[in-house]
């Protein structure tokens, strides 16, 4: 097993699957050296700012997929409010707050998993006026793209592109069956081949056990995406989690998941996406040992911190916050 202390972890070079379950298992009492070996990486990697990013919902709902976390669903009664593509005005509202604020990034999604040309004519459209307008940087979270369609927004301004793994390549039926975890690395490798810069990342808590978590990360460290948002499951009600059972998901071992992260993509940007507000409550200073980025103002379909509170707390954990 591996050597989990601090230095262990640092000199191990690149982890064994068995390191990470190693790691994944580290008793509570023997945190801290985890925290500690993976602040070594971001300090290295990250310095000690937090990127702060701005999330738009440009289009609600609807989906035609089933993805069981998810109130966008078309199998979510989730009550939420559905819209097709907003207008151009609102979104650049949203860009704006993000440029005003010296947020690091607007990121903008839109439900669904395939779009016709058209729809995404009219959203490099909607991309080229905004760069123009706020040069701030953009990522969007758009399902799958056509070849052509990806490279129309390149060539529209578009810096990076979402597109999470979500789970393991075995869990994934679990989660979804209207479309193939091999059709999300596919469309990742596409979209990297054209040049773009890859957010990817996952969603614990789905009832995936650790060796998933694992695999997830292994799947993540060959794909070696620029930025990994990690979510930490807030079961949403109307959606076929909405009972899920969560107790798993401490303190200590979303840490742990986030640590790992770490070890695993030492110069990506981790991100603790939804649920940091929920698991990280009071240990923001641990968090930012590890993460280097988080979002603001909510989520797709969830509230989250106002920015002022958000820049306060990271200022109050002895960080600073950033523009990239
Ligand atoms: S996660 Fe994306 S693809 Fe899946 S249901 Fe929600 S909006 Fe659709």
């Amino acid at each position: 097993m591996t050597d989990t202390s601090s230095s262990g972890i640092l000199k191990s070079g690149v982890l064994s699957r068995e390191d990470c379950l190693a790691i994944l298992n580290t008793p509570d009492e023997e945190l801290d050296k985890l925290l500690e070996a993976a602040f070594v990486l971001r300090r290295k990697h990250k310095g000690l700012t937090v990127a702060i990013q701005i999330l738009s919902n440009a289009k609600s709902g609807n989906c035609t997929e089933d993805c069981a976390y998810c109130a966008q669903s078309r199998i979510a009664d989730s009550g939420i409010e559905t819209y097709p593509l907003i207008s151009y005005e609102k979104l650049l509202a949203t860009g704006k707050q993000a440029k005003e604020r010296g947020l690091s990034r607007h990121c903008i999604g839109l439900s669904g998993i395939r779009f016709s040309d058209k729809a995404i004519d009219a959203f490099s459209e909607y991309v080229r006026k905004l760069k123009a307008e706020t040069n701030t940087a953009i990522c969007c979270s758009i399902g799958f793209l056509t070849e052509a369609q990806a490279r129309k927004l390149k060539a529209a301004g578009l810096d990076r592109i979402n597109h999470n793994l979500n789970t393991s390549r075995a869990f994934y039926p679990n989660i979804c069956t209207t479309h193939t975890f091999e059709e999300r690395v596919a469309n990742i490798k596409m979209l990297q081949a054209i040049g773009f810069e890859i957010c990817s990342g996952g969603i614990i808590g789905l009832g995936e056990s650790k060796s998933d978590v694992v695999d997830m990360l292994l799947e993540l460290r060959s794909i070696n995406p620029e930025s990994v948002p990690i979510n930490f499951l807030l079961p949403i009600k109307g959606t076929s989690l909405e009972k899920a059972d969560t107790a798993h998901l401490t303190t200590a071992y979303c840490l742990k998941v986030l640590c790992l992260a770490r070890f695993m993509l030492a110069s990506a940007s981790i991100r603790c996406a939804a649920g940091r507000e929920v698991y990280f409550k009071g240990n923001e200073r641990d968090l930012f040992k590890v993460a280097d980025s988080i979002f603001t103002s909510g989520y797709l379909t969830a509230d989250g911190q106002t920015i002022d509170d958000t820049i306060k707390l990271v200022k109050e954990s002895g960080f600073e916050y950033c523009i990239e």
